[in-house]
This record gives structure tokens, sequence and C-alpha cells, in this order.
């Protein structure tokens, strides 16, 4: 398997269970919310061009997001596949992806999402945000974040439904119990 997406709510633990599926697949975990804020880091044009939204819970543009996903795609180690982690977030960058993905000559095997009901996402989010004092994980960010999840990227999970990809997780539980249930379905896939 060699071209998988994770889909789910800002505080699912996608990042914790992307970097585990991507070490046993043996392909990189790219998440675009790491790359910027790697860029935010090291103050790159990138990086300053998506502080505000980051900031605000809102989307980094397309022409931005787009543009940076495709280039991470034609680095080396991603030639034998990827996971994405925080793309596609919304029908649009689906399509695009859709595009990249067949000039690489490279279809979707599988898309996970993992759900967590709401106020576990929430009450995670604020843990981390004690933890890893994330400047876009106070409350009202959190909250609108949320939002924009429900509204941009769940038709992103329908959309993959309807093209029969779309596996669901369930997110509840220890990170070792959902990890186990997305090996459960990756082996389950891999075998059809
Ligand atoms: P979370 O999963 O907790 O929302 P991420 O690290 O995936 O955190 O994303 C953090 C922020 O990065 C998003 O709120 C958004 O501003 C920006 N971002 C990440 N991925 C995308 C994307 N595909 N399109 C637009 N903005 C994005």
């Amino acid at each position: 398997m060699t071209v998988v997406i994770l889909l789910g709510p800002p505080g699912a633990g996608k990042g914790t269970q992307a970097s585990r599926i991507a070490e046993r697949l043996g392909i990189p975990a790219i998440s675009t919310g790491d790359i910027f804020r790697a860029n935010m880091a090291e103050g790159t044009e990138i990086g300053k061009q998506a502080q505000a939204y980051m900031d605000r819970g809102e989307f980094v543009p397309d022409s931005v997001t787009n543009a940076m996903v495709k280039a991470r795609l034609a680095a080396p180690d991603a030639a034998g596949g990827f996971l994405l982690d925080g793309y596609p977030r919304s029908v649009e960058q689906a399509h695009v992806l859709r595009d990249m993905l067949l000039d690489l000559g490279k279809p979707i095997d599988v898309v996970l999402e993992i759900q967590v009901d709401e106020d576990e996402v929430v009450a995670r989010m604020l843990k981390r945000a004690q933890e890893q004092h994330r400047t876009d994980d106070t409350e009202p960010v959190m909250r609108h974040r949320l939002e924009v999840y429900h509204q941009q990227t769940l038709p992103v999970a329908t959309y993959y439904v309807d093209q029969d990809l779309l596996e669901v997780v369930d997110g509840s539980g220890s990170i070792d119990e959902v990890t186990a249930r997305i090996f459960a379905i990756l082996d389950s896939v891999a075998k059809n």
C-alpha cells in the first residue's frame, strides 16, 4: 500500500497515528500542518503567508497549500508512496490532489477517517495546548477549527465514500487501541 490519506478532526490524534502508519508501511508521513509550522519557525516566505491564517484557525489559501504539497510529493523520499495528514482538507483540494496523483501515476489505496466525539477532541486539544504551546490551540480558535472541519473537511469524507475508498476508524480509547484498529483495517484492505 503506497498512498494513504488520513482524515479526522483537529485533536483526533492524526499526527501520532500518521507516524505509526508511515513506519509500518515504510513511507513518509506528510503533514501540511507540520510543514507550515516548520516554515513559520524558519521564517520562510510560506511561513509568513501561513501564520495569520493558522493563528485564526482558517485554511491557508489553496494557492500556497497546493503548490507546497505538489513540491513535497515530488521529493525523492515520496517516490515509493506517502501518507497524507491534513491534506486534502476541502473538496477543492481533493480535486487538485486527484490531478496530482494522476500525473504521478499513483492511485489512492485507502482513506482512513478517525472519528472522535467533539468533547473528547476539545479536551485533547486543551491538554496539547498546555504541553506544546501551539498558537492555534486556544479555545476559541479550536472551536473555529472544528467548525471549519465540519463545513469543509467532512464533505471530503463523503467524496471518498463515493469512490469506495473510505474506512472509518473509531478514534476513542488509548493511542495503542486506535493504532491496532488502523493496522487491522490496513491488513484487510491489503488482502482485497
Ligand atoms: P489540526 O489537525 O489540529 O487542525 P494541523 O497541524 O493539521 O492541525 O493544521 C493546523 C493549521 O494548518 C490549520 O488550522 C490550517 O490553518 C493549516 N493547514 C494545515 N493543512 C492545511 C490544508 N490542507 N489547507 C489549508 N490549511 C491547512
